[in-house]
């Protein structure tokens, strides 16, 4: 059973901290398009209080609950409405993925004066200094939870290094008093144990129990069904495979799980994989490169290549393709937005071929605001189609093209895809049991082909865009959904 995920969050979503009931509200729309996984962004209470986007965690416990870093919500809400949206979405059968960040912590309460080495940025392995005096805000009591639920106190000893003293009032890369980073994280820049804040040490059993602690009180509040995991290059390799099998026996369920293991190059990501156990899936992130390298190389790029070197293609059973998200979109970290002009090919290759989970990008699927980006053009009907008449398991492909490529979903409701980087093409197909058949293109109702006697039939792109043919009466059932969707969503 194939699933379609969204990620329902962007950057720059309004600090209305109204968000988890906008999810309540839109759960139902999101089911009937054929949503069944909804990941939510980072639920706790990060450094930036009501403005923290959730990957600068400071808080695990407070899910907008505690009068912490100014508020008791955070961006999206408090606790009880993000309690409530779990449970809309779960009374429409969509399962709902937790964003899970452990590698790093922010906002600490408390200084200590402890020692620690100056490390060289670019060789994380190299020591700039000896071991000398440093302050660093590494202490976390949470006045503001007074112990409710854990009594943990994170202190210097539970974080490898981190990047600022308090003492010189400078940024540098500490690493602390007789720690080493993890060797089990990615070899980028020498050591890629830490990004940013307080690293976590997960070689430390006091912080490993916590951790599992902290899993059971959150599956055990907020009925969560899967976990989307931050940052997974940079944290030990060795803890996911335990905390995921742990959190899997309380369940007495297979959940669902994706790792952020943020690199362009497969054989990375696939040995990551076998070191982790194959405990987690991976977004494509080698494929999403190629999706957005093709939409700024226009005619230049191979389209007959863009799965060569991908996790979709190399290890099809743990790859979520994606064509955006928060990072890549404009003005993010990692920007690396696949142009306009393209969304609809880059969607209809992940979505309407044989990937297990494709994720949609809320900002591609809602808009981005702040970017005065609108909804993909067709991307509604795409998930529709995906849902309810997609047979991935009956391909015939036709990836053979420098520029145009094509393939059909066969089956009793067939879905022929057929797109170019350059001009106008065309490929034909024979859909068996669907002979003198009219077909409609998603994308322009006035274009149409029938299929003859025997069911033989030539579908065409015009320049430069992407044509998805459906039967006439499957898109009259697809209009009356989507219809009823656009409807709705005010
Ligand atoms: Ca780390």
């Amino acid at each position: 059973m194939n699933n379609t995920m969204i990620q329902y969050f962007e950057w720059y979503l309004p600090e209305d901290h109204f968000h988890w009931n906008r999810v309540k509200n839109d759960a139902h729309n999101l089911s009937r398009v054929g949503f069944d996984r909804i990941w939510l962004p980072p639920a706790y209470k990060g450094q930036g209080g009501p403005s923290d986007v959730g990957y600068g965690v400071y808080d695990l416990y407070d899910l907008g609950e505690f009068d912490q870093k100014k508020t008791v919500w955070t961006k999206y809400g408090t606790k009880e409405e993000y309690i409530k949206a779990i449970e809309e979405c779960h009374r429409h059968k969509i399962e709902v993925i937790g964003d899970i960040v452990f590698n790093h912590r922010m906002g600490a309460d408390e200084t200590e004066k402890i020692k620690a080495r100056e490390i060289n940025w670019s060789d994380r392995d190299q020591a700039l200094t000896g071991e000398e005096d440093v302050e660093v805000w590494t202490r976390f009591t949470f006045p503001g939870r007074k112990g409710k639920y854990s009594d943990f106190i994170w202190d210097w000893s539970c974080f490898t290094g981190t990047d600022y003293d308090a003492r010189t009032k400078t940024t540098k890369l500490l690493e602390f008093n007789a720690k080493k980073w993890s060797e089990n994280v990615s070899q980028e820049e020498g050591n890629y144990d830490y990004i940013m804040g307080d690293d976590v040490d997960f070689s430390v059993p006091k912080v490993v129990e916590e951790l599992y602690r902290w899993g059971h009180w959150y599956l055990d509040q907020t009925k969560i069904d899967g976990f989307r995991l931050d940052a997974v290059k940079s944290i030990d390799d060795q803890f996911f495979p335990g905390w995921l099998n742990e959190m899997r026996q309380t369940r007495q369920d297979n959940m669902f799980a994706v790792g952020e293991y943020w690199s362009g190059n497969v054989e990375e990501l696939v040995h990551y994989l076998s070191e982790s156990q194959y405990c987690m899936t991976l977004f494509d992130v080698p494929l999403h490169f190629h999706l957005r390298d093709a939409s700024t190389s226009y005619d230049r790029y191979d389209m007959s290549k863009i799965f060569e070197g991908t996790l979709t293609k190399e290890e099809p059973q743990s790859a979520v393709p994606f064509v955006d998200n928060h990072d890549t979109q404009p003005g993010q970290a990692l920007e690396s937005w696949v142009e306009d002009w393209f969304k609809g090919h880059a969607y209809a290759l992940i979505l309407l071929r044989d990937a297990v989970c494709p994720c949609v990008f809320y900002g591609d699927y809602v808009g981005i605001e702040h970017d005065q980006k609108k909804p993909v053009a067709g991307l509604k009907e795409m998930v529709w189609i995906r849902h309810h008449l997609l047979d991935a398991e009956n391909l015939e492909d036709c990836l053979d093209d420098r520029h145009c490529i094509g393939w059909a979903a066969k089956g009793p409701h067939p879905v022929i895809v057929v797109m170019t980087n350059g001009l106008s093409g065309s490929k034909s197909f024979c859909l068996k049991g669907h002979e003198n058949a009219v077909w409609i293109d998603i994308f322009d109702e006035n274009n149409k082909v029938l299929s003859d006697a025997n069911g033989n039939g030539t579908f065409s792109c015009k320049d430069g865009q992407c044509s998805i043919y459906i039967k006439e009466e499957d898109h009259r059932r697809m209009k009356e959904d989507v219809y009823y969707e656009s409807s709705n969503c005010q």
